[in-house]
């Protein structure tokens, strides 16, 4: 039977899936011990998918079977006693389950930004809930039942999440169907529709008022007091916390590209928007495993964005280039003084993406060049060890944008993401606001869907990365449409 392993980045080590562990158990402050799920390859995991795929189901979690941890505990068999029943009631409760979301040339889309090469758009708008964050649960779930399984136990666990909308609503839509009672830290502030629909799904609302910035989001800190005071399950749709949720995210990196294996098609780059980092994180590791078992020839480029109103993760990534080219001897012209007022610091760091992205440029390119050079593994292991030095919580004004959904004051899975970019030679993009709305607009003028702020933001990326000519108007690129807009369809 599978036997899927966790490997720590800090420990250096790894542990066995069947421990039924969330997180690392060494984790320590100021170190990066967020898991990462470990294909094992002796169960032929890609003769197994491509099989499976031949034979047409839509069901992304049937479908998709050789790479879910509750699949490798359970076999194949009783892991679809488990998967069936809740898959019915996602069916009655949610009017909807998980299935393959589609994958749409958009080629209006493409004309109206000066491209000659494909536009693709995984349309995620449709799934359960509205967003991909279900199927991010979904694995963990599954993770959870076969657990229960395995050591006889009759009861379920109480389950928690911090969120500010989507992710709750997936959680509680999962929950429901599994039978698990659910408490939701969402912010005071929470749009009532999102409040509502969660009580409807059985949920436990806590509201908690915003502080200052610098300390971390006030949900999440509250999230993690509730599961060190009652024992209650990691839920959350964050690696650091619930390594499985990347799993199950990363079933949509993998419809992508097997949907373009069935039209022989490729993509050079894909343009994901970043909050807490879980959707790119999980489609980073959905590519790097498909090259890894031989579905694919190059990895295509991972590019990142984030709102100038919040961008962690453009912060690491850009202090990762300035170690990297100071061990090498290049020029990177950032400085970031982490003990003076960060609002210059920030407003300073902003100004440089915007003024030199042809050194950015030059960087990344370097980096992918060298990547599995000393030199780079030094400042990873690095970057592992002395984690607050690269991330750290959003410490400038009162985070805002259009796209308040990938506001979070940390991108709690940076770690795995990052490499991923650097190897990928990928971009990590400050987005301003104005393209935030220009691509929201145009999302919805010229293909048709229903998406979101938010959920349209990776193509505001794309936007400004053509624009800097990081993208070039022939490649092939992938955007994910990734939330339902519930503010203009009421
Ligand atoms: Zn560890």
């Amino acid at each position: 039977m599978p036997n899927n392993l966790l490997g720590c980045p800090s420990c250096r080590d790894t542990y066995l899936a069947q421990s039924g562990i969330f997180s690392c158990p060494e984790r320590r402050p100021g170190e990066e011990h967020t898991l990462q799920r470990i294909l094992d390859l002796g169960a032929r995991p890609a003769e197994s998918i491509r099989n499976s795929w031949k034979q047409g189901s839509l069901h992304t979690f049937a479908l998709l079977h050789p790479l879910l941890s509750g699949c490798g505990l359970l076999g194949y068999d009783r892991y679809l006693r488990i998967l069936d029943p809740i898959t019915d009631r996602l069916q009655r409760m949610e009017g909807r389950s998980f299935e393959v979301t589609p994958l749409t040339a958009e080629s209006r889309l493409a004309s109206a930004l000066g491209r000659n090469g494909r536009l693709w758009v995984k349309n995620e708008t449709g799934n359960v809930s509205g967003s991909h964050k279900g199927r991010h649960l979904m694995a963990t779930l599954l993770y959870l039942e076969a657990l229960r399984e395995l050591r006889g136990e009759t009861a379920r666990k109480v389950l928690a999440i911090y969120s500010c909308g989507n992710a709750a609503l997936g959680a509680a839509a999962v929950a429901r169907a599994g039978g698990y009672g659910l408490h939701a830290f969402v912010p005071e502030d929470v749009d009532p529709t999102v409040a509502a629909m969660l009580a409807e799904r059985g949920a436990f609302v806590e509201k908690i008022p915003r502080a200052g910035t610098g300390e971390g989001d006030p949900c999440y800190l509250a999230f993690q007091e509730a599961l060190r005071q009652n024992g209650w399950l990691p839920f959350a749709c964050a690696g650091n916390d619930n390594w499985s949720n990347i799993e199950g995210g990363a079933t949509l990196g993998w419809e992508m590209l097997m949907q373009l294996g069935d039209r022989s098609e490729g993509i050079d780059s894909v343009v994901i928007q970043v909050g807490g980092g879980a959707l790119a994180r999980s489609v980073a590791q959905a590519f790097e495993e498909a090259l890894q078992l031989g579905f694919m020839r190059t990895l295509p480029r991972i590019h990142v964005c984030q709102p100038e109103g919040g961008f962690p993760f453009v912060r690491a990534y850009l202090l990762a280039l300035a170690e990297i080219a100071r061990r090498s001897g290049r020029s990177f012209d950032l400085r970031y003084d982490k003990g003076a007022d960060p609002i210059s610091q920030l407003q300073e760091t902003a100004a440089f993406a915007r003024t030199r992205p042809d050194q950015i440029q030059e960087a990344a390119a370097f980096v992918k060049g060298i990547f599995d050079t000393q030199v780079v593994q030094l400042v990873l292991n690095k970057m592992a060890d002395n984690a607050s030095h690269f991330m750290w919580p959003w410490d400038g004004a009162a985070p805002h944008s259009l796209a308040h959904g990938i506001l979070d004051d940390v991108t709690y899975d940076w770690y795995h993401l990052l490499r991923a970019v650097l190897r990928s030679g990928g971009l990590a993009e400050i987005l301003l606001e104005e393209t935030i709305r220009d691509a929201y607009e145009k999302a919805h003028f010229h293909t048709g869907i229903h998406v979101c702020p938010t959920g349209a933001s990776g193509l505001a990326g794309l936007m400004q990365l053509q624009a800097s000519g990081a993208i070039t108007p022939g490649e092939s690129v992938g955007l994910f449409f990734t939330g339902f807009d519930r503010a203009r369809t009421q």
